[in-house]
């Protein structure tokens, strides 16, 4: 059987499947969980990072680059028309998978960092003046203070934070607090990288709209575990990484309202985002095509559109319950450790678990236990803020996804006792 004739018929060995999650014909679908490190079998748990590929992922983008490699919305030939409808066929899966109504409200992007980058500076240039105020959470990713700062640079306005208590939760009543009539922009994460807590988005969008302020929110570390909805949630844009939900790196997507898509101004100049040129002036594109100026990612779109189908095929719902089962069994077996102590304990968790050990400095655990096989991912997450509300330079996280089963709690459990032997 050729690759894709086995990728075909596994996927559709597990679209059939309604009943109990089978975490083994999952695996099967990642060529990577067959790797041996360092004399061990493979136990991934950096899923946070970047998700490992399945053959549906594999598959799709080797098919395209085989069969129908052109570049997209310039060309009459039949391999431009192909390309071109495969790219924009992978847009609307992207629009499903978030519940937007229109495909023009996805623009395609690198990731999450880049989509951020976008809203400030197109978005936020226009709309943010000095003595104005933008809120995040001290939970946030770099890639949702650092765009900001510099926008508060350029403009004059104000970065306000929202503090997070010792479970690891924003403090809602502190975040409303910090709204007002000067708050333009509500910014903050759906599930945090660094401590795994699932904010309650619908509640945070709620209040922010109520003083007027857009809201845009991080879903780099929600789409691969829970069915958004951003009409549901109520928000202005909604970002989200490829590479975090089984795709390639270098390809992610912005939602964006469209009302807000269509009065923004470009942030890059360049080739598809423009109706015509002239050395007197331009008149550009609409939206999404007004946002991604240049040949874009092709076949990493492709890539994500199959991840999409990939995800819906075994079924979000699905996926959540096996993971929030795999993940309070990891969290309870952790606390059981002596030494060991979790940074964060929400109330709602997914995918990720941080950690410190006594004694124990945070990359000395990670360099052992990946001895040991068990890929874990030591270091402040790129929240420093974070790390310095919790008093750590650093923490330990495993982290998970589809693939991940009992048996790589067992793993990850032996390899750090035996970190602790060695270094106590
Ligand atoms: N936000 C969160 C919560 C993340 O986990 C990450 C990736 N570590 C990012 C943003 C950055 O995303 P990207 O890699 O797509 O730029």
């Amino acid at each position: 059987m050729s690759t894709s004739a086995a990728a075909s018929s596994g996927h559709a060995r597990l679209q059939s499947g309604t009943g109990a999650y089978d975490v083994e014909a999952v695996r099967r679908r990642f060529p990577i969980l067959e790797r041996r490190i360092n004399g061990h079998p493979l136990v991934y748990l950096d899923s946070a990072a970047t998700t490992q590929k399945p053959l549906d992922v594999l598959d799709a983008m080797d098919a395209f680059h085989r069969e129908k490699n052109a570049n997209v919305h310039r060309g009459v030939h039949t391999l431009s028309v192909e390309a071109t409808e495969v790219y924009e066929a992978a847009r609307d899966k992207v629009r499903r998978l978030l519940g937007a109504s229109r495909p023009e409200e996805i623009v395609f992007l690198r990731g999450v960092t880049e989509a951020m980058n976008l809203v400030a500076q197109s978005w936020g240039r226009a709309n943010v003046r000095a003595g104005d105020e933008i809120l995040i959470t001290h939970m946030e990713h770099h890639s949702n203070i650092v765009p900001w700062q510099m926008l508060c640079e350029q403009t004059g306005a104000t970065l306000k934070v929202a503090p997070v208590d010792d479970r690891g939760e924003v403090i809602l009543d502190a975040f409303e607090k910090l709204l007002n009539e000067r708050t333009k922009i509500a910014a903050f994460v759906h599930i945090s990288n660094a401590l795994g807590t699932v904010n309650p988005v619908h509640e945070m969008a709620r209040m922010s709209k109520q003083v007027g302020a857009i809201v845009v929110i991080d879903g780099a570390q929600a789409t691969p575990h829970e069915k958004v909805d951003v009409r549901g949630i109520g928000c202005d844009f909604y970002a989200i990484s490829g590479h975090k939900m089984y795709a390639p790196t270098g390809i992610g997507a912005l939602y964006g309202r469209h009302e807000l898509l269509e009065a923004m101004p470009p942030w890059q100049g360049g080739g598809d985002m423009i109706l015509s040129v002239t050395f007197e002036g331009t008149t550009y594109n609409v939206p999404p095509q007004k946002f991604e100026a240049g040949t874009p990612n092709i076949a990493g779109a492709v890539a994500l559109g199959a991840a999409v189908d990939f995800l819906d095929g075994i079924g979000l719902d699905r996926i959540g319950a096996h993971e929030s089962a795999v993940l309070e069994r990891m969290a309870s077996a952790l606390r059981e450790i002596p030494g060991l102590r979790l940074i964060g304990e929400p109330g709602r968790r997914a995918g990720s678990v941080s950690f410190v050990v006594d004694e124990v400095h945070p990359h000395d655990l990670g360099t052992v236990v990946d001895q040991e096989g068990v890929a874990i991912r030591t270091g402040h997450h790129c929240a420093q803020p974070l790390m310095e509300r919790f008093g750590v330079p650093a923490t330990a996280r495993a982290s998970i996804g589809v693939y991940n089963r009992e048996a790589d709690i067992e793993a990850l459990v032996s390899a750090i006792r035996k970190a602790i032997e060695i270094f106590s």
